[in-house]
């Protein structure tokens, strides 16, 4: 029997909390420093796709979110006329690969925090420094500050779960840089309790893309993704979106016009194209958007963080539990996380090319044109193989 070891998770997110669940289901003590006053979630809906149930299967909250979200599926893509670019066959059956429970950001953020209830949960905790130690060596040690001033914490393993502008991934790897995508992102919950069910189907506009996904009976999230430069304001961000999508279907536009304008969220969206070398350095492993910022044009970024979470128990908390090497766990998480979240993120961007960042005119006639030609089978079976993701066993057994 070991020693319990303990773990410093940097980031309160869901990638963070999915870490911490899994990490204490192992037998760890965790430590979670959320530099916000409170755990909390911004943002407004997601769609928790099969892999990620899977991941939170993993974790024991699969029923808890599933029960507060909206079973639907991946249903295909339309023109920014409604026009079906490519339908997909499927069914929600619980076990198809097409199926998704649109879930609001919060209650799935909710639901991961009262699993991590047994955790040293510390809020306006901002980490500023980090020694990653070394496996078989020295401790880590992270610096954080907070109202009183500045703190230290030794630990055996760090989780860097502090998303995408990660001042971890700075100190280990000050040469990977952000890069800005050339688009934003509104993103809105609108009170909504229409019956229409045709599940999930993204519309693509010239360099433009809009989704509506049922997460409750009475609410529904809307994004839309527009090219736009960085750090731009706009004035009136709601005139701005209902300018934007006018010449789009009617549904499109009842949707957006549906939205209160305090609900209403932009952000830029920014990624790291070229991934990182390594997702584990001394006894720090990097998770979520932290590791592997993607574009969100295959809605994959919180399903692979909820992968990597469940992941961290199973590959480095429970055999390091039960005697196994830590420098051996991590290259066990690094060499499982790492192809996947680059296999997730190049597909993402090919999506991108192809879909919503394909300008209006010739360009965008073209693709409608090869896209109506693709038969719907083989398309399903493409998105398939990504999406039939299943937690690892732990070698602990
Ligand atoms: C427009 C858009 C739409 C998206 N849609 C989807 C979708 O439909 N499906 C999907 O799967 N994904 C989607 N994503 C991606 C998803 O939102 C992210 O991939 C996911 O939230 C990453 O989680 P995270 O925990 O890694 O990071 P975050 O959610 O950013 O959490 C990081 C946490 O760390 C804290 N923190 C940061 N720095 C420090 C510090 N120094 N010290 C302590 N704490 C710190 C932050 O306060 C925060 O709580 C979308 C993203 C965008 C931009």
């Amino acid at each position: 029997m070991t020693a319990r070891r303990s773990a410093t998770v940097v980031g309160g997110g869901i990638a963070g909390l999915a870490a911490a669940v899994s990490l204490l289901g192992a037998g760890w003590r965790v430590q979670v420093l959320e530099r916000s006053t409170a755990f909390d979630e911004v943002g407004a809906g997601l769609a928790v796709t099969r892999n990620g149930m899977a991941a939170l299967d993993g974790l024991g909250v699969g029923e808890q979110v599933r029960a507060a979200g909206h079973l639907t599926r991946a249903a295909g893509t339309r023109d920014q006329h409604g026009r079906w670019l490519l339908q997909l066959p499927g069914s929600t059956d619980p076990g198809a690969p097409t199926v998704a429970w649109g879930v609001h950001r919060q209650r799935l953020h909710g639901a991961l925090l009262g699993a991590a209830a047994a955790a040293d949960l510390v809020t306006g905790a901002r980490v500023t420094g980090l020694v990653p130690g070394a496996p078989d060596g020295a401790p880590a040690v992270v610096t954080w500050t907070d109202d009183d001033g500045e703190h230290t914490v030794t630990t055996d393993l760090v989780v860097a779960a502090d998303g995408i502008r990660s001042a971890v991934r700075g100190v280990l790897f000050p040469e990977v840089a952000l890069r800005y995508s050339g688009w934003t992102s509104w993103r809105a919950v609108v009170d909504d309790d229409s019956t229409l069910e045709e599940g999930f189907a993204p519309s693509w506009g010239p360099a433009a893309e809009f989704g509506a996904l049922r997460i409750s009976g009475s609410e529904l999230y809307w994004y839309g993704y527009v090219r736009h430069p960085e750090r731009t304001p706009l004035a009136d961000e709601l005139a701005a979106a209902v300018e934007l999508f006018s010449g789009w279907s009617a549904d499109v536009r009842a949707v957006v016009a549906a939205t209160d304008p305090a609900r209403l969220l932009r952000h830029d969206v920014h990624h790291l194209p070229r991934g990182l070398p390594g997702y584990a350095r001394g006894r720090t492993v990097l998770v979520g958007d932290a590791a592997h910022a993607m574009l969100p044009t295959m809605g994959q970024g919180a399903n692979s963080s909820l992968e990597d979470g469940v992941c961290v128990g199973r590959l480095i908390g429970e055999p390091v539990a039960a005697g196994a090497p830590l420098a051996a766990a991590l290259t066990a998480f690094d060499r499982a996380r790492r192809p996947r979240c680059r296999q997730m993120a190049r597909r993402s961007a090919l999506t991108a090319r192809f879909g919503a960042h394909v300008p209006g005119g010739l360009p965008q006639v073209l693709r409608n044109a090869a896209l109506r030609a693709v038969p719907a089978g083989p398309a399903a079976a493409a998105g398939a193989a990504v999406l039939r993701w299943e937690p690892p066993v732990s070698p602990a057994g």
